[in-house]
């Protein structure tokens, strides 16, 4: 369901409401198109194709509408494919999984808030920049072909079962208990710990399987959530390999949380008290796909990036504009799950004992106690 498609008769990349205002219908006077004719939806899905892997056959989706309050709440998008037909995409296209089922709630953006007055001065700074021939309709393409090149070089089998990712969030629950490694000797402190104690040791005896893994890679419920989707799901049984493009997955999220400020200042709003870009849903997808580009036509420098981006914000605006948009692109767009993935096929490399975590603790536990009383036996025969 991507938010952003190719019209062929424009010749440029953009979302429902361009496509709309373009052929002279105004979603603002029909938000849920009830009334879009027949013809116009028959034109959709010659006209649309997939902006990942040129699937036809676009469906227009009308804002969702709020139950029982009438209210919209979701925004407008492009879905192929028919009502129990095949899967239109390419398996490697990036929207071949999300046509498959419904998207989580939370892709959806609400019109009325201030995540969708972010997403459109995103859309704004998009089309200041085509206006201006900043970038085009050409860069856009290249980043796509670029990009689906590297997934066809650097692919990496999607072989890692559910039950992994839960052992190493059970793994990871361990991680901060960090205490002085156990001595007999500790058992006689009042109140000892024994199950904290018996953690700590294990999270010691494991330490190989914390090393080397990036800074932003955790495993907790939230955080494989995706990654479980994309097994669950087996759309694809390769995905890319995140290490092939880290430092540059690294820049778009450094840019894109640098420009998130000046965006929400775009949208006349200030960011709420520790904002982070992940926060941002659809907001914060759009603006990465925006950096993206910026990032893959300045060769990846940050600077660089980061002063073109400085320079759309003083053009003009370019309100409902319809130079066309990138949000539906932003090729990283599903990095955290690989990157979830890729740690855990590290840590199924490395494990040396693959019962479940809890189990091994309450091993170690048994055998903390058994250290400590006989250390009492041998202290008090003496
Ligand atoms: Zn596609």
């Amino acid at each position: 369901m991507p938010i952003t498609a190719y019209s062929k008769e424009a010749a440029r990349e953009i979302d429902l409401e361009q496509w709309l205002a373009l052929n002279h219908y105004s979603l603002k006077n029909d938000p849920l198109l009830e009334r879009l004719p027949a013809e116009l939806r028959a034109k959709a899905a010659r006209d649309i194709e997939c902006s990942g892997c040129r699937a036809h056959g676009a469906v227009l989706v009308a804002v969702g509408r709020e139950r029982g309050v009438g209210r919209s709440v979701s925004q407008g998008h492009f879905r192929f494919g028919h009502t129990g037909g095949a899967n239109p995409h390419d398996p490697l296209c990036d929207f071949y999984i999300d046509e498959k089922v419904p998207r989580d709630t939370d892709y959806l953006v609400n019109f009325a808030s201030d995540k969708s007055a972010l997403t459109r001065a995103v859309r704004d700074l998009v089309c200041r920049g085509i206006r201006a021939g900043r970038f085009g309709q050409a860069d856009v393409r290249r980043m796509r072909l670029w990009f689906l090149d590297e997934k066809v070089a650097h692919a990496m089998p999607l072989d890692v079962m559910p039950e992994l990712l839960n052992w190493c969030v059970d793994m990871d629950a361990t991680r901060w208990d960090g205490q002085l490694p156990f001595q007999p000797e500790h058992g006689q402190l009042p109140g000892f710990d024994w199950t904290q104690a018996a953690r700590s040791e294990w999270r010691r005896r494991h330490g190989a399987l914390f090393e080397a893994r990036p800074m932003r890679v955790h495993f907790r419920q939230d955080t494989v959530h995706r990654a479980l989707k994309l097994i669950e799901l087996q759309g694809r049984v390769i995905v890319l390999d995140p290490t092939s493009l880290r430092e540059k997955y690294e820049a778009v999220v450094q840019l894109s949380e640098f420009a998130a400020l000046y965006v929400y200042h775009l949208a006349g709003t200030k960011p709420p008290p520790h904002w982070r870009l992940n926060g941002l849903k659809s907001a914060g997808r759009a603006l990465q796909a925006l950096c993206a580009l910026l990032l893959f036509m300045n060769d990846w420098d940050t600077g660089q990036a980061s002063a073109v981006f400085a320079g759309l914000t003083a053009l003009p605006s370019a309100a409902d504009g319809t130079e066309g948009n990138v949000m539906g692109l932003n090729p990283f767009h599903d990095d955290e799950a690989w990157q979830i993935l890729h740690e855990a096929r590290q840590v199924a490399a490395r494990r040396t004992d693959a019962r479940p975590v809890a189990e091994q603790i309450d091993a170690v536990r048994s055998e903390l106690h058994a250290a400590h009383l006989e250390w009492l036996a041998r202290s008090t025969t003496h």
